[in-house]
């Protein structure tokens, strides 16, 4: 893996991380492909729309179908049928967000499926070889993923295990797989230093900030972006874990994060909630319901060349699967091209009027 920047604009930075699977254009979005599919979204549909990189979900994945399936299926990239990058996370928020009965030991977790109770185990050593198993392109560090708010010492034990386990992440890390590390701390900005200075002298292909957008304030959230991303190596690439919103995005990208994911346009998608250029908007309001014109007239993705509002309208009232469809390629197509805008800024020293612009039609 290769990571360069091309240009600055502030603190904001324009990017190419290359991949023996293909390159990715940074400030990235990565759609999420939970279980081995973008929801709703057929591989070549994610291509179409521009979609360099996809994310993973080692937890869902372990679980559903199981290693030995995607094993004998020839990896996860064959598996789903996509052969660009993919990113997997570890594991480590979904053991401490979805699992039932946890016992944290110093070598892993003890945990229930939230699919059928069955107990698992998974530690940093598992959650290598899993991560090896799919053959992602970007594996992640497990972690722990402490829950808002913690305490100060319960949060500084929590960054010490983190930090052990990530150093065992790194000696088992597999060949041709590039490994970031994932910074805690919770919302404690010397634990969140120290946890960072720790990851440094281990040593990773690229830092992630983990652990925002748990339940706490947006103050805080934007608190720990803004004093989290200058903790990290300005020569490699910084991901901002889970978080989608689009004002928060903008606030990242402009403290010089390079990668983001989350749920939040296909999710949002399903529920008839769409974005636009003017705002979002949710497609079942009856003032839709006789509106011939399409979504976003400022969009060209498929839903938005070929279909009306009052035809979305009709099709999510229905609970048509196409709706689900259109209004996802919608969604995520807005997302990449707000990315390709955004990267187009940064290249013409114009971040902060993008951003202004944006974040004066999201009030
Ligand atoms: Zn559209």
């Amino acid at each position: 893996m290769n990571f360069r920047i091309r240009s600055t604009d502030g603190e904001t930075r324009r990017g190419v991380l290359e991949t023996g699977r293909g390159t990715i254009n940074t400030p990235a979005f990565m759609p999420v492909g939970t279980i081995g599919t973008v929801k709703a979204m057929s591989p070549d549909e994610l291509k179409e729309i521009g979609a360099e990189i996809i994310l993973g979900n080692t937890y869902h994945l372990y679980l559903r179908p199981g290693t030995d399936v995607i094993s004998t299926l020839g990896g996860l990239h064959k598996f789903m049928s996509w052969d660009r990058p993919i990113l997997t996370d570890s594991g480590g928020f979904q053991v401490f967000s979805l699992a039932a009965l946890r016992k944290i030991e110093e070598e892993g977790v003890h945990f229930r499926s939230h699919i059928d109770g069955s107990p698992h185990f998974i530690g940093p050593a598992e959650a290598m070889k899993i991560q090896g198993i799919l053959g992602s392109d970007i594996a992640m560090t497990f972690d722990e993923c402490i829950s808002y708010p913690a305490d100060y010492d319960y949060a500084a034990r929590s960054v010490e295990l983190t930090t052990s386990w990530a150093r065992k992440c790194r000696e088992y890390q597999n060949p041709g797989q590039a490994l970031f590390g994932i910074v805690q701390g919770g919302m404690y900005k010397d634990l969140r230093k120290k946890s960072a200075e720790d990851l440094i002298s281990i040593g990773f292909d690229g830092y992630a900030i983990g652990g925002v957008s748990v339940g706490e304030p947006k103050e805080e959230m934007h608190e720990i972006i803004s004093f989290g991303a200058p903790l990290l190596p300005k020569d490699r690439p910084r991901y901002l874990m889970g978080i989608g919103d689009l004002g928060d995005m903008l606030k990242a990208v402009d403290a010089g994060f390079d990668m983001f994911d989350c749920v939040m346009p296909t999710r949002n998608a399903r529920n008839g909630t769409l974005f636009t250029s003017t705002g979002r908007i949710s497609i079942k309001r009856e003032e839709f319901k006789y509106d011939a014109g399409p979504l976003d007239p400022n969009c060209s993705c498929h839903a938005c060349r070929n279909y009306s509002r009052g035809y979305l309208r009709h099709l999510f009232l229905s609970r048509e699967i196409l709706s689900m469809r259109l209004n996802t390629i919608h969604n995520l197509y807005f997302y990449l091209d707000f990315f390709r805008q955004m990267r187009q800024a940064i290249e013409e020293g114009g971040f902060s009027r993008f951003k202004e612009t944006w974040e004066q039609i999201l009030s």
